[in-house]
């Protein structure tokens, strides 16, 4: 095992420590309650509302994650932050994505699976949903002999890095898709750029099951900067191709718990309103102090940032307030969400407030 994939104890045990914290016991976060004691030397770190019972998953187990049958050989395991799927076949495990916050608790994970199921624990197919190290970066841990299957772009983007934890795919593929291992059947499918240039889509059809990862949070509002994505209108699309699917449980990629279809509605509709909201923001913040002020000092960036920096709070604030207690963390990343939305209304739709056609 290369040393790089080997956690040092003291972040293995931050690890444990933050994902027991991250589980909120139901009852706790019924009443209101934090999971975690206030700390008087906290640092001044800023306040969040509580995380709502309903964005809570499965609390994870003392080594750190929860495993969890999905249905039939179908299986998931998360550590609150990160997510992988596997189907436990007559041949071997099919694995999809290898988050490195996992790491060797994958290997637990699927040994707890196949000692009580009697099916073949080492790992044959390891599908990577995307490129980045943040979900497959444990992938170094299952040897030189697995198959590794990705979209096509995937293989360009792994050969750049030169990671060895994210060893190159063996199988690509550009469209479509069907892995028929041991009896069971993944079916990957690629529908354009959306969060990455190579982000697939994993459908295990017998167990009306969809993963796709980065796009749809259960529970949560998207990750900062509405998941890092690079295609901003084609992230947002992906949102109801996989609403397309017809799938009855849904795999994220992130934190602790799985999606069921009102998840998926919940977050466009957040979607929807924020861009209802940015778009009236831009149309409505007065630009005249910010070119009064730092047009005088012939300051340029200093009017774009505080200008744009304005809207996002103004496109924010409602929304944020609407879905606090509705989705988890609308407080903390509604914002970051509404500032990426302005500049891809600007940049992408052309939607571009003070800075239009000049007359
Ligand atoms: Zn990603």
């Amino acid at each position: 095992m290369p040393s790089e994939l080997r956690p040092p104890a003291g972040r293995r045990g931050f690890l444990k420590g933050a994902a027991g914290a991250l589980a909120v016991p139901a009852a706790a976060a019924l009443v209101g309650a934090s999971a975690e004691p206030a700390h008087a030397d906290d640092g001044g770190l800023p306040d969040y509302a509580p995380i709502p019972a309903a964005a809570a998953g499965p609390r994870v187990n003392e080594a750190g994650y929860h495993v969890g049958q999905i249905a039939g050989n179908l299986h998931w395991v998360t550590d609150s932050f990160y997510q992988a799927m596997f189907l436990t076949t007559r041949r071997g495990v099919v694995l999809v994505d290898a988050p490195p916050t996992i790491g060797h608790n994958l290997l637990r994970a699927i040994d707890d699976v196949t000692r009580a199921n009697g099916r073949p624990n080492k790992v044959t197919h390891l599908v990577y949903s995307h490129s980045h190290a943040d979900h497959i970066g444990a992938a170094g841990l299952f040897g030189t002999d697995v198959v590794r299957i990705s979209h096509a772009a995937t293989a360009g983007l792994l050969a750049r890095a030169a990671d060895p934890n994210r060893p190159l795919p063996t199988v690509t593929f550009q469209d479509k898709y069907q892995l028929k291992v041991g009896g069971e059947t993944l079916r990957l499918a690629y529908h354009g750029p959306n969060h990455s240039p190579d982000n697939i889509f994993v459908h295990a059809p017998e167990y009306a099951t969809l993963m796709l990862v980065d796009v749809l949070y259960p529970g949560w509002v998207p990750f900062k900067n509405l998941a890092v994505s690079q295609d901003i209108p084609a992230w947002i699309k992906a949102q109801s191709i996989a609403m397309d699917y017809p799938w009855q449980t849904f795999v994220g990629g992130h934190l602790g718990r799985l999606g069921v279809r009102a998840d998926g509605d919940l977050q466009i509709r957040y979607m929807d309103d924020l861009e209802t909201s940015t778009r009236s923001a831009i149309a409505s913040v007065d630009p005249a102090p910010f070119f009064a002020k730092y047009g005088a000092q012939g300051n340029s960036w200093a009017i774009f940032k505080t200008f744009l920096d304005a809207v996002a709070d103004a496109a924010a604030a409602p929304v944020a307030a609407k879905y606090t207690g509705v989705l988890a963390a609308a407080d903390v990343f509604t914002r970051d969400n509404a500032w990426t939305l302005l500049e891809s209304l600007r940049i992408d739709a052309g939607v571009l407030g003070p800075f239009g056609v000049h007359p």
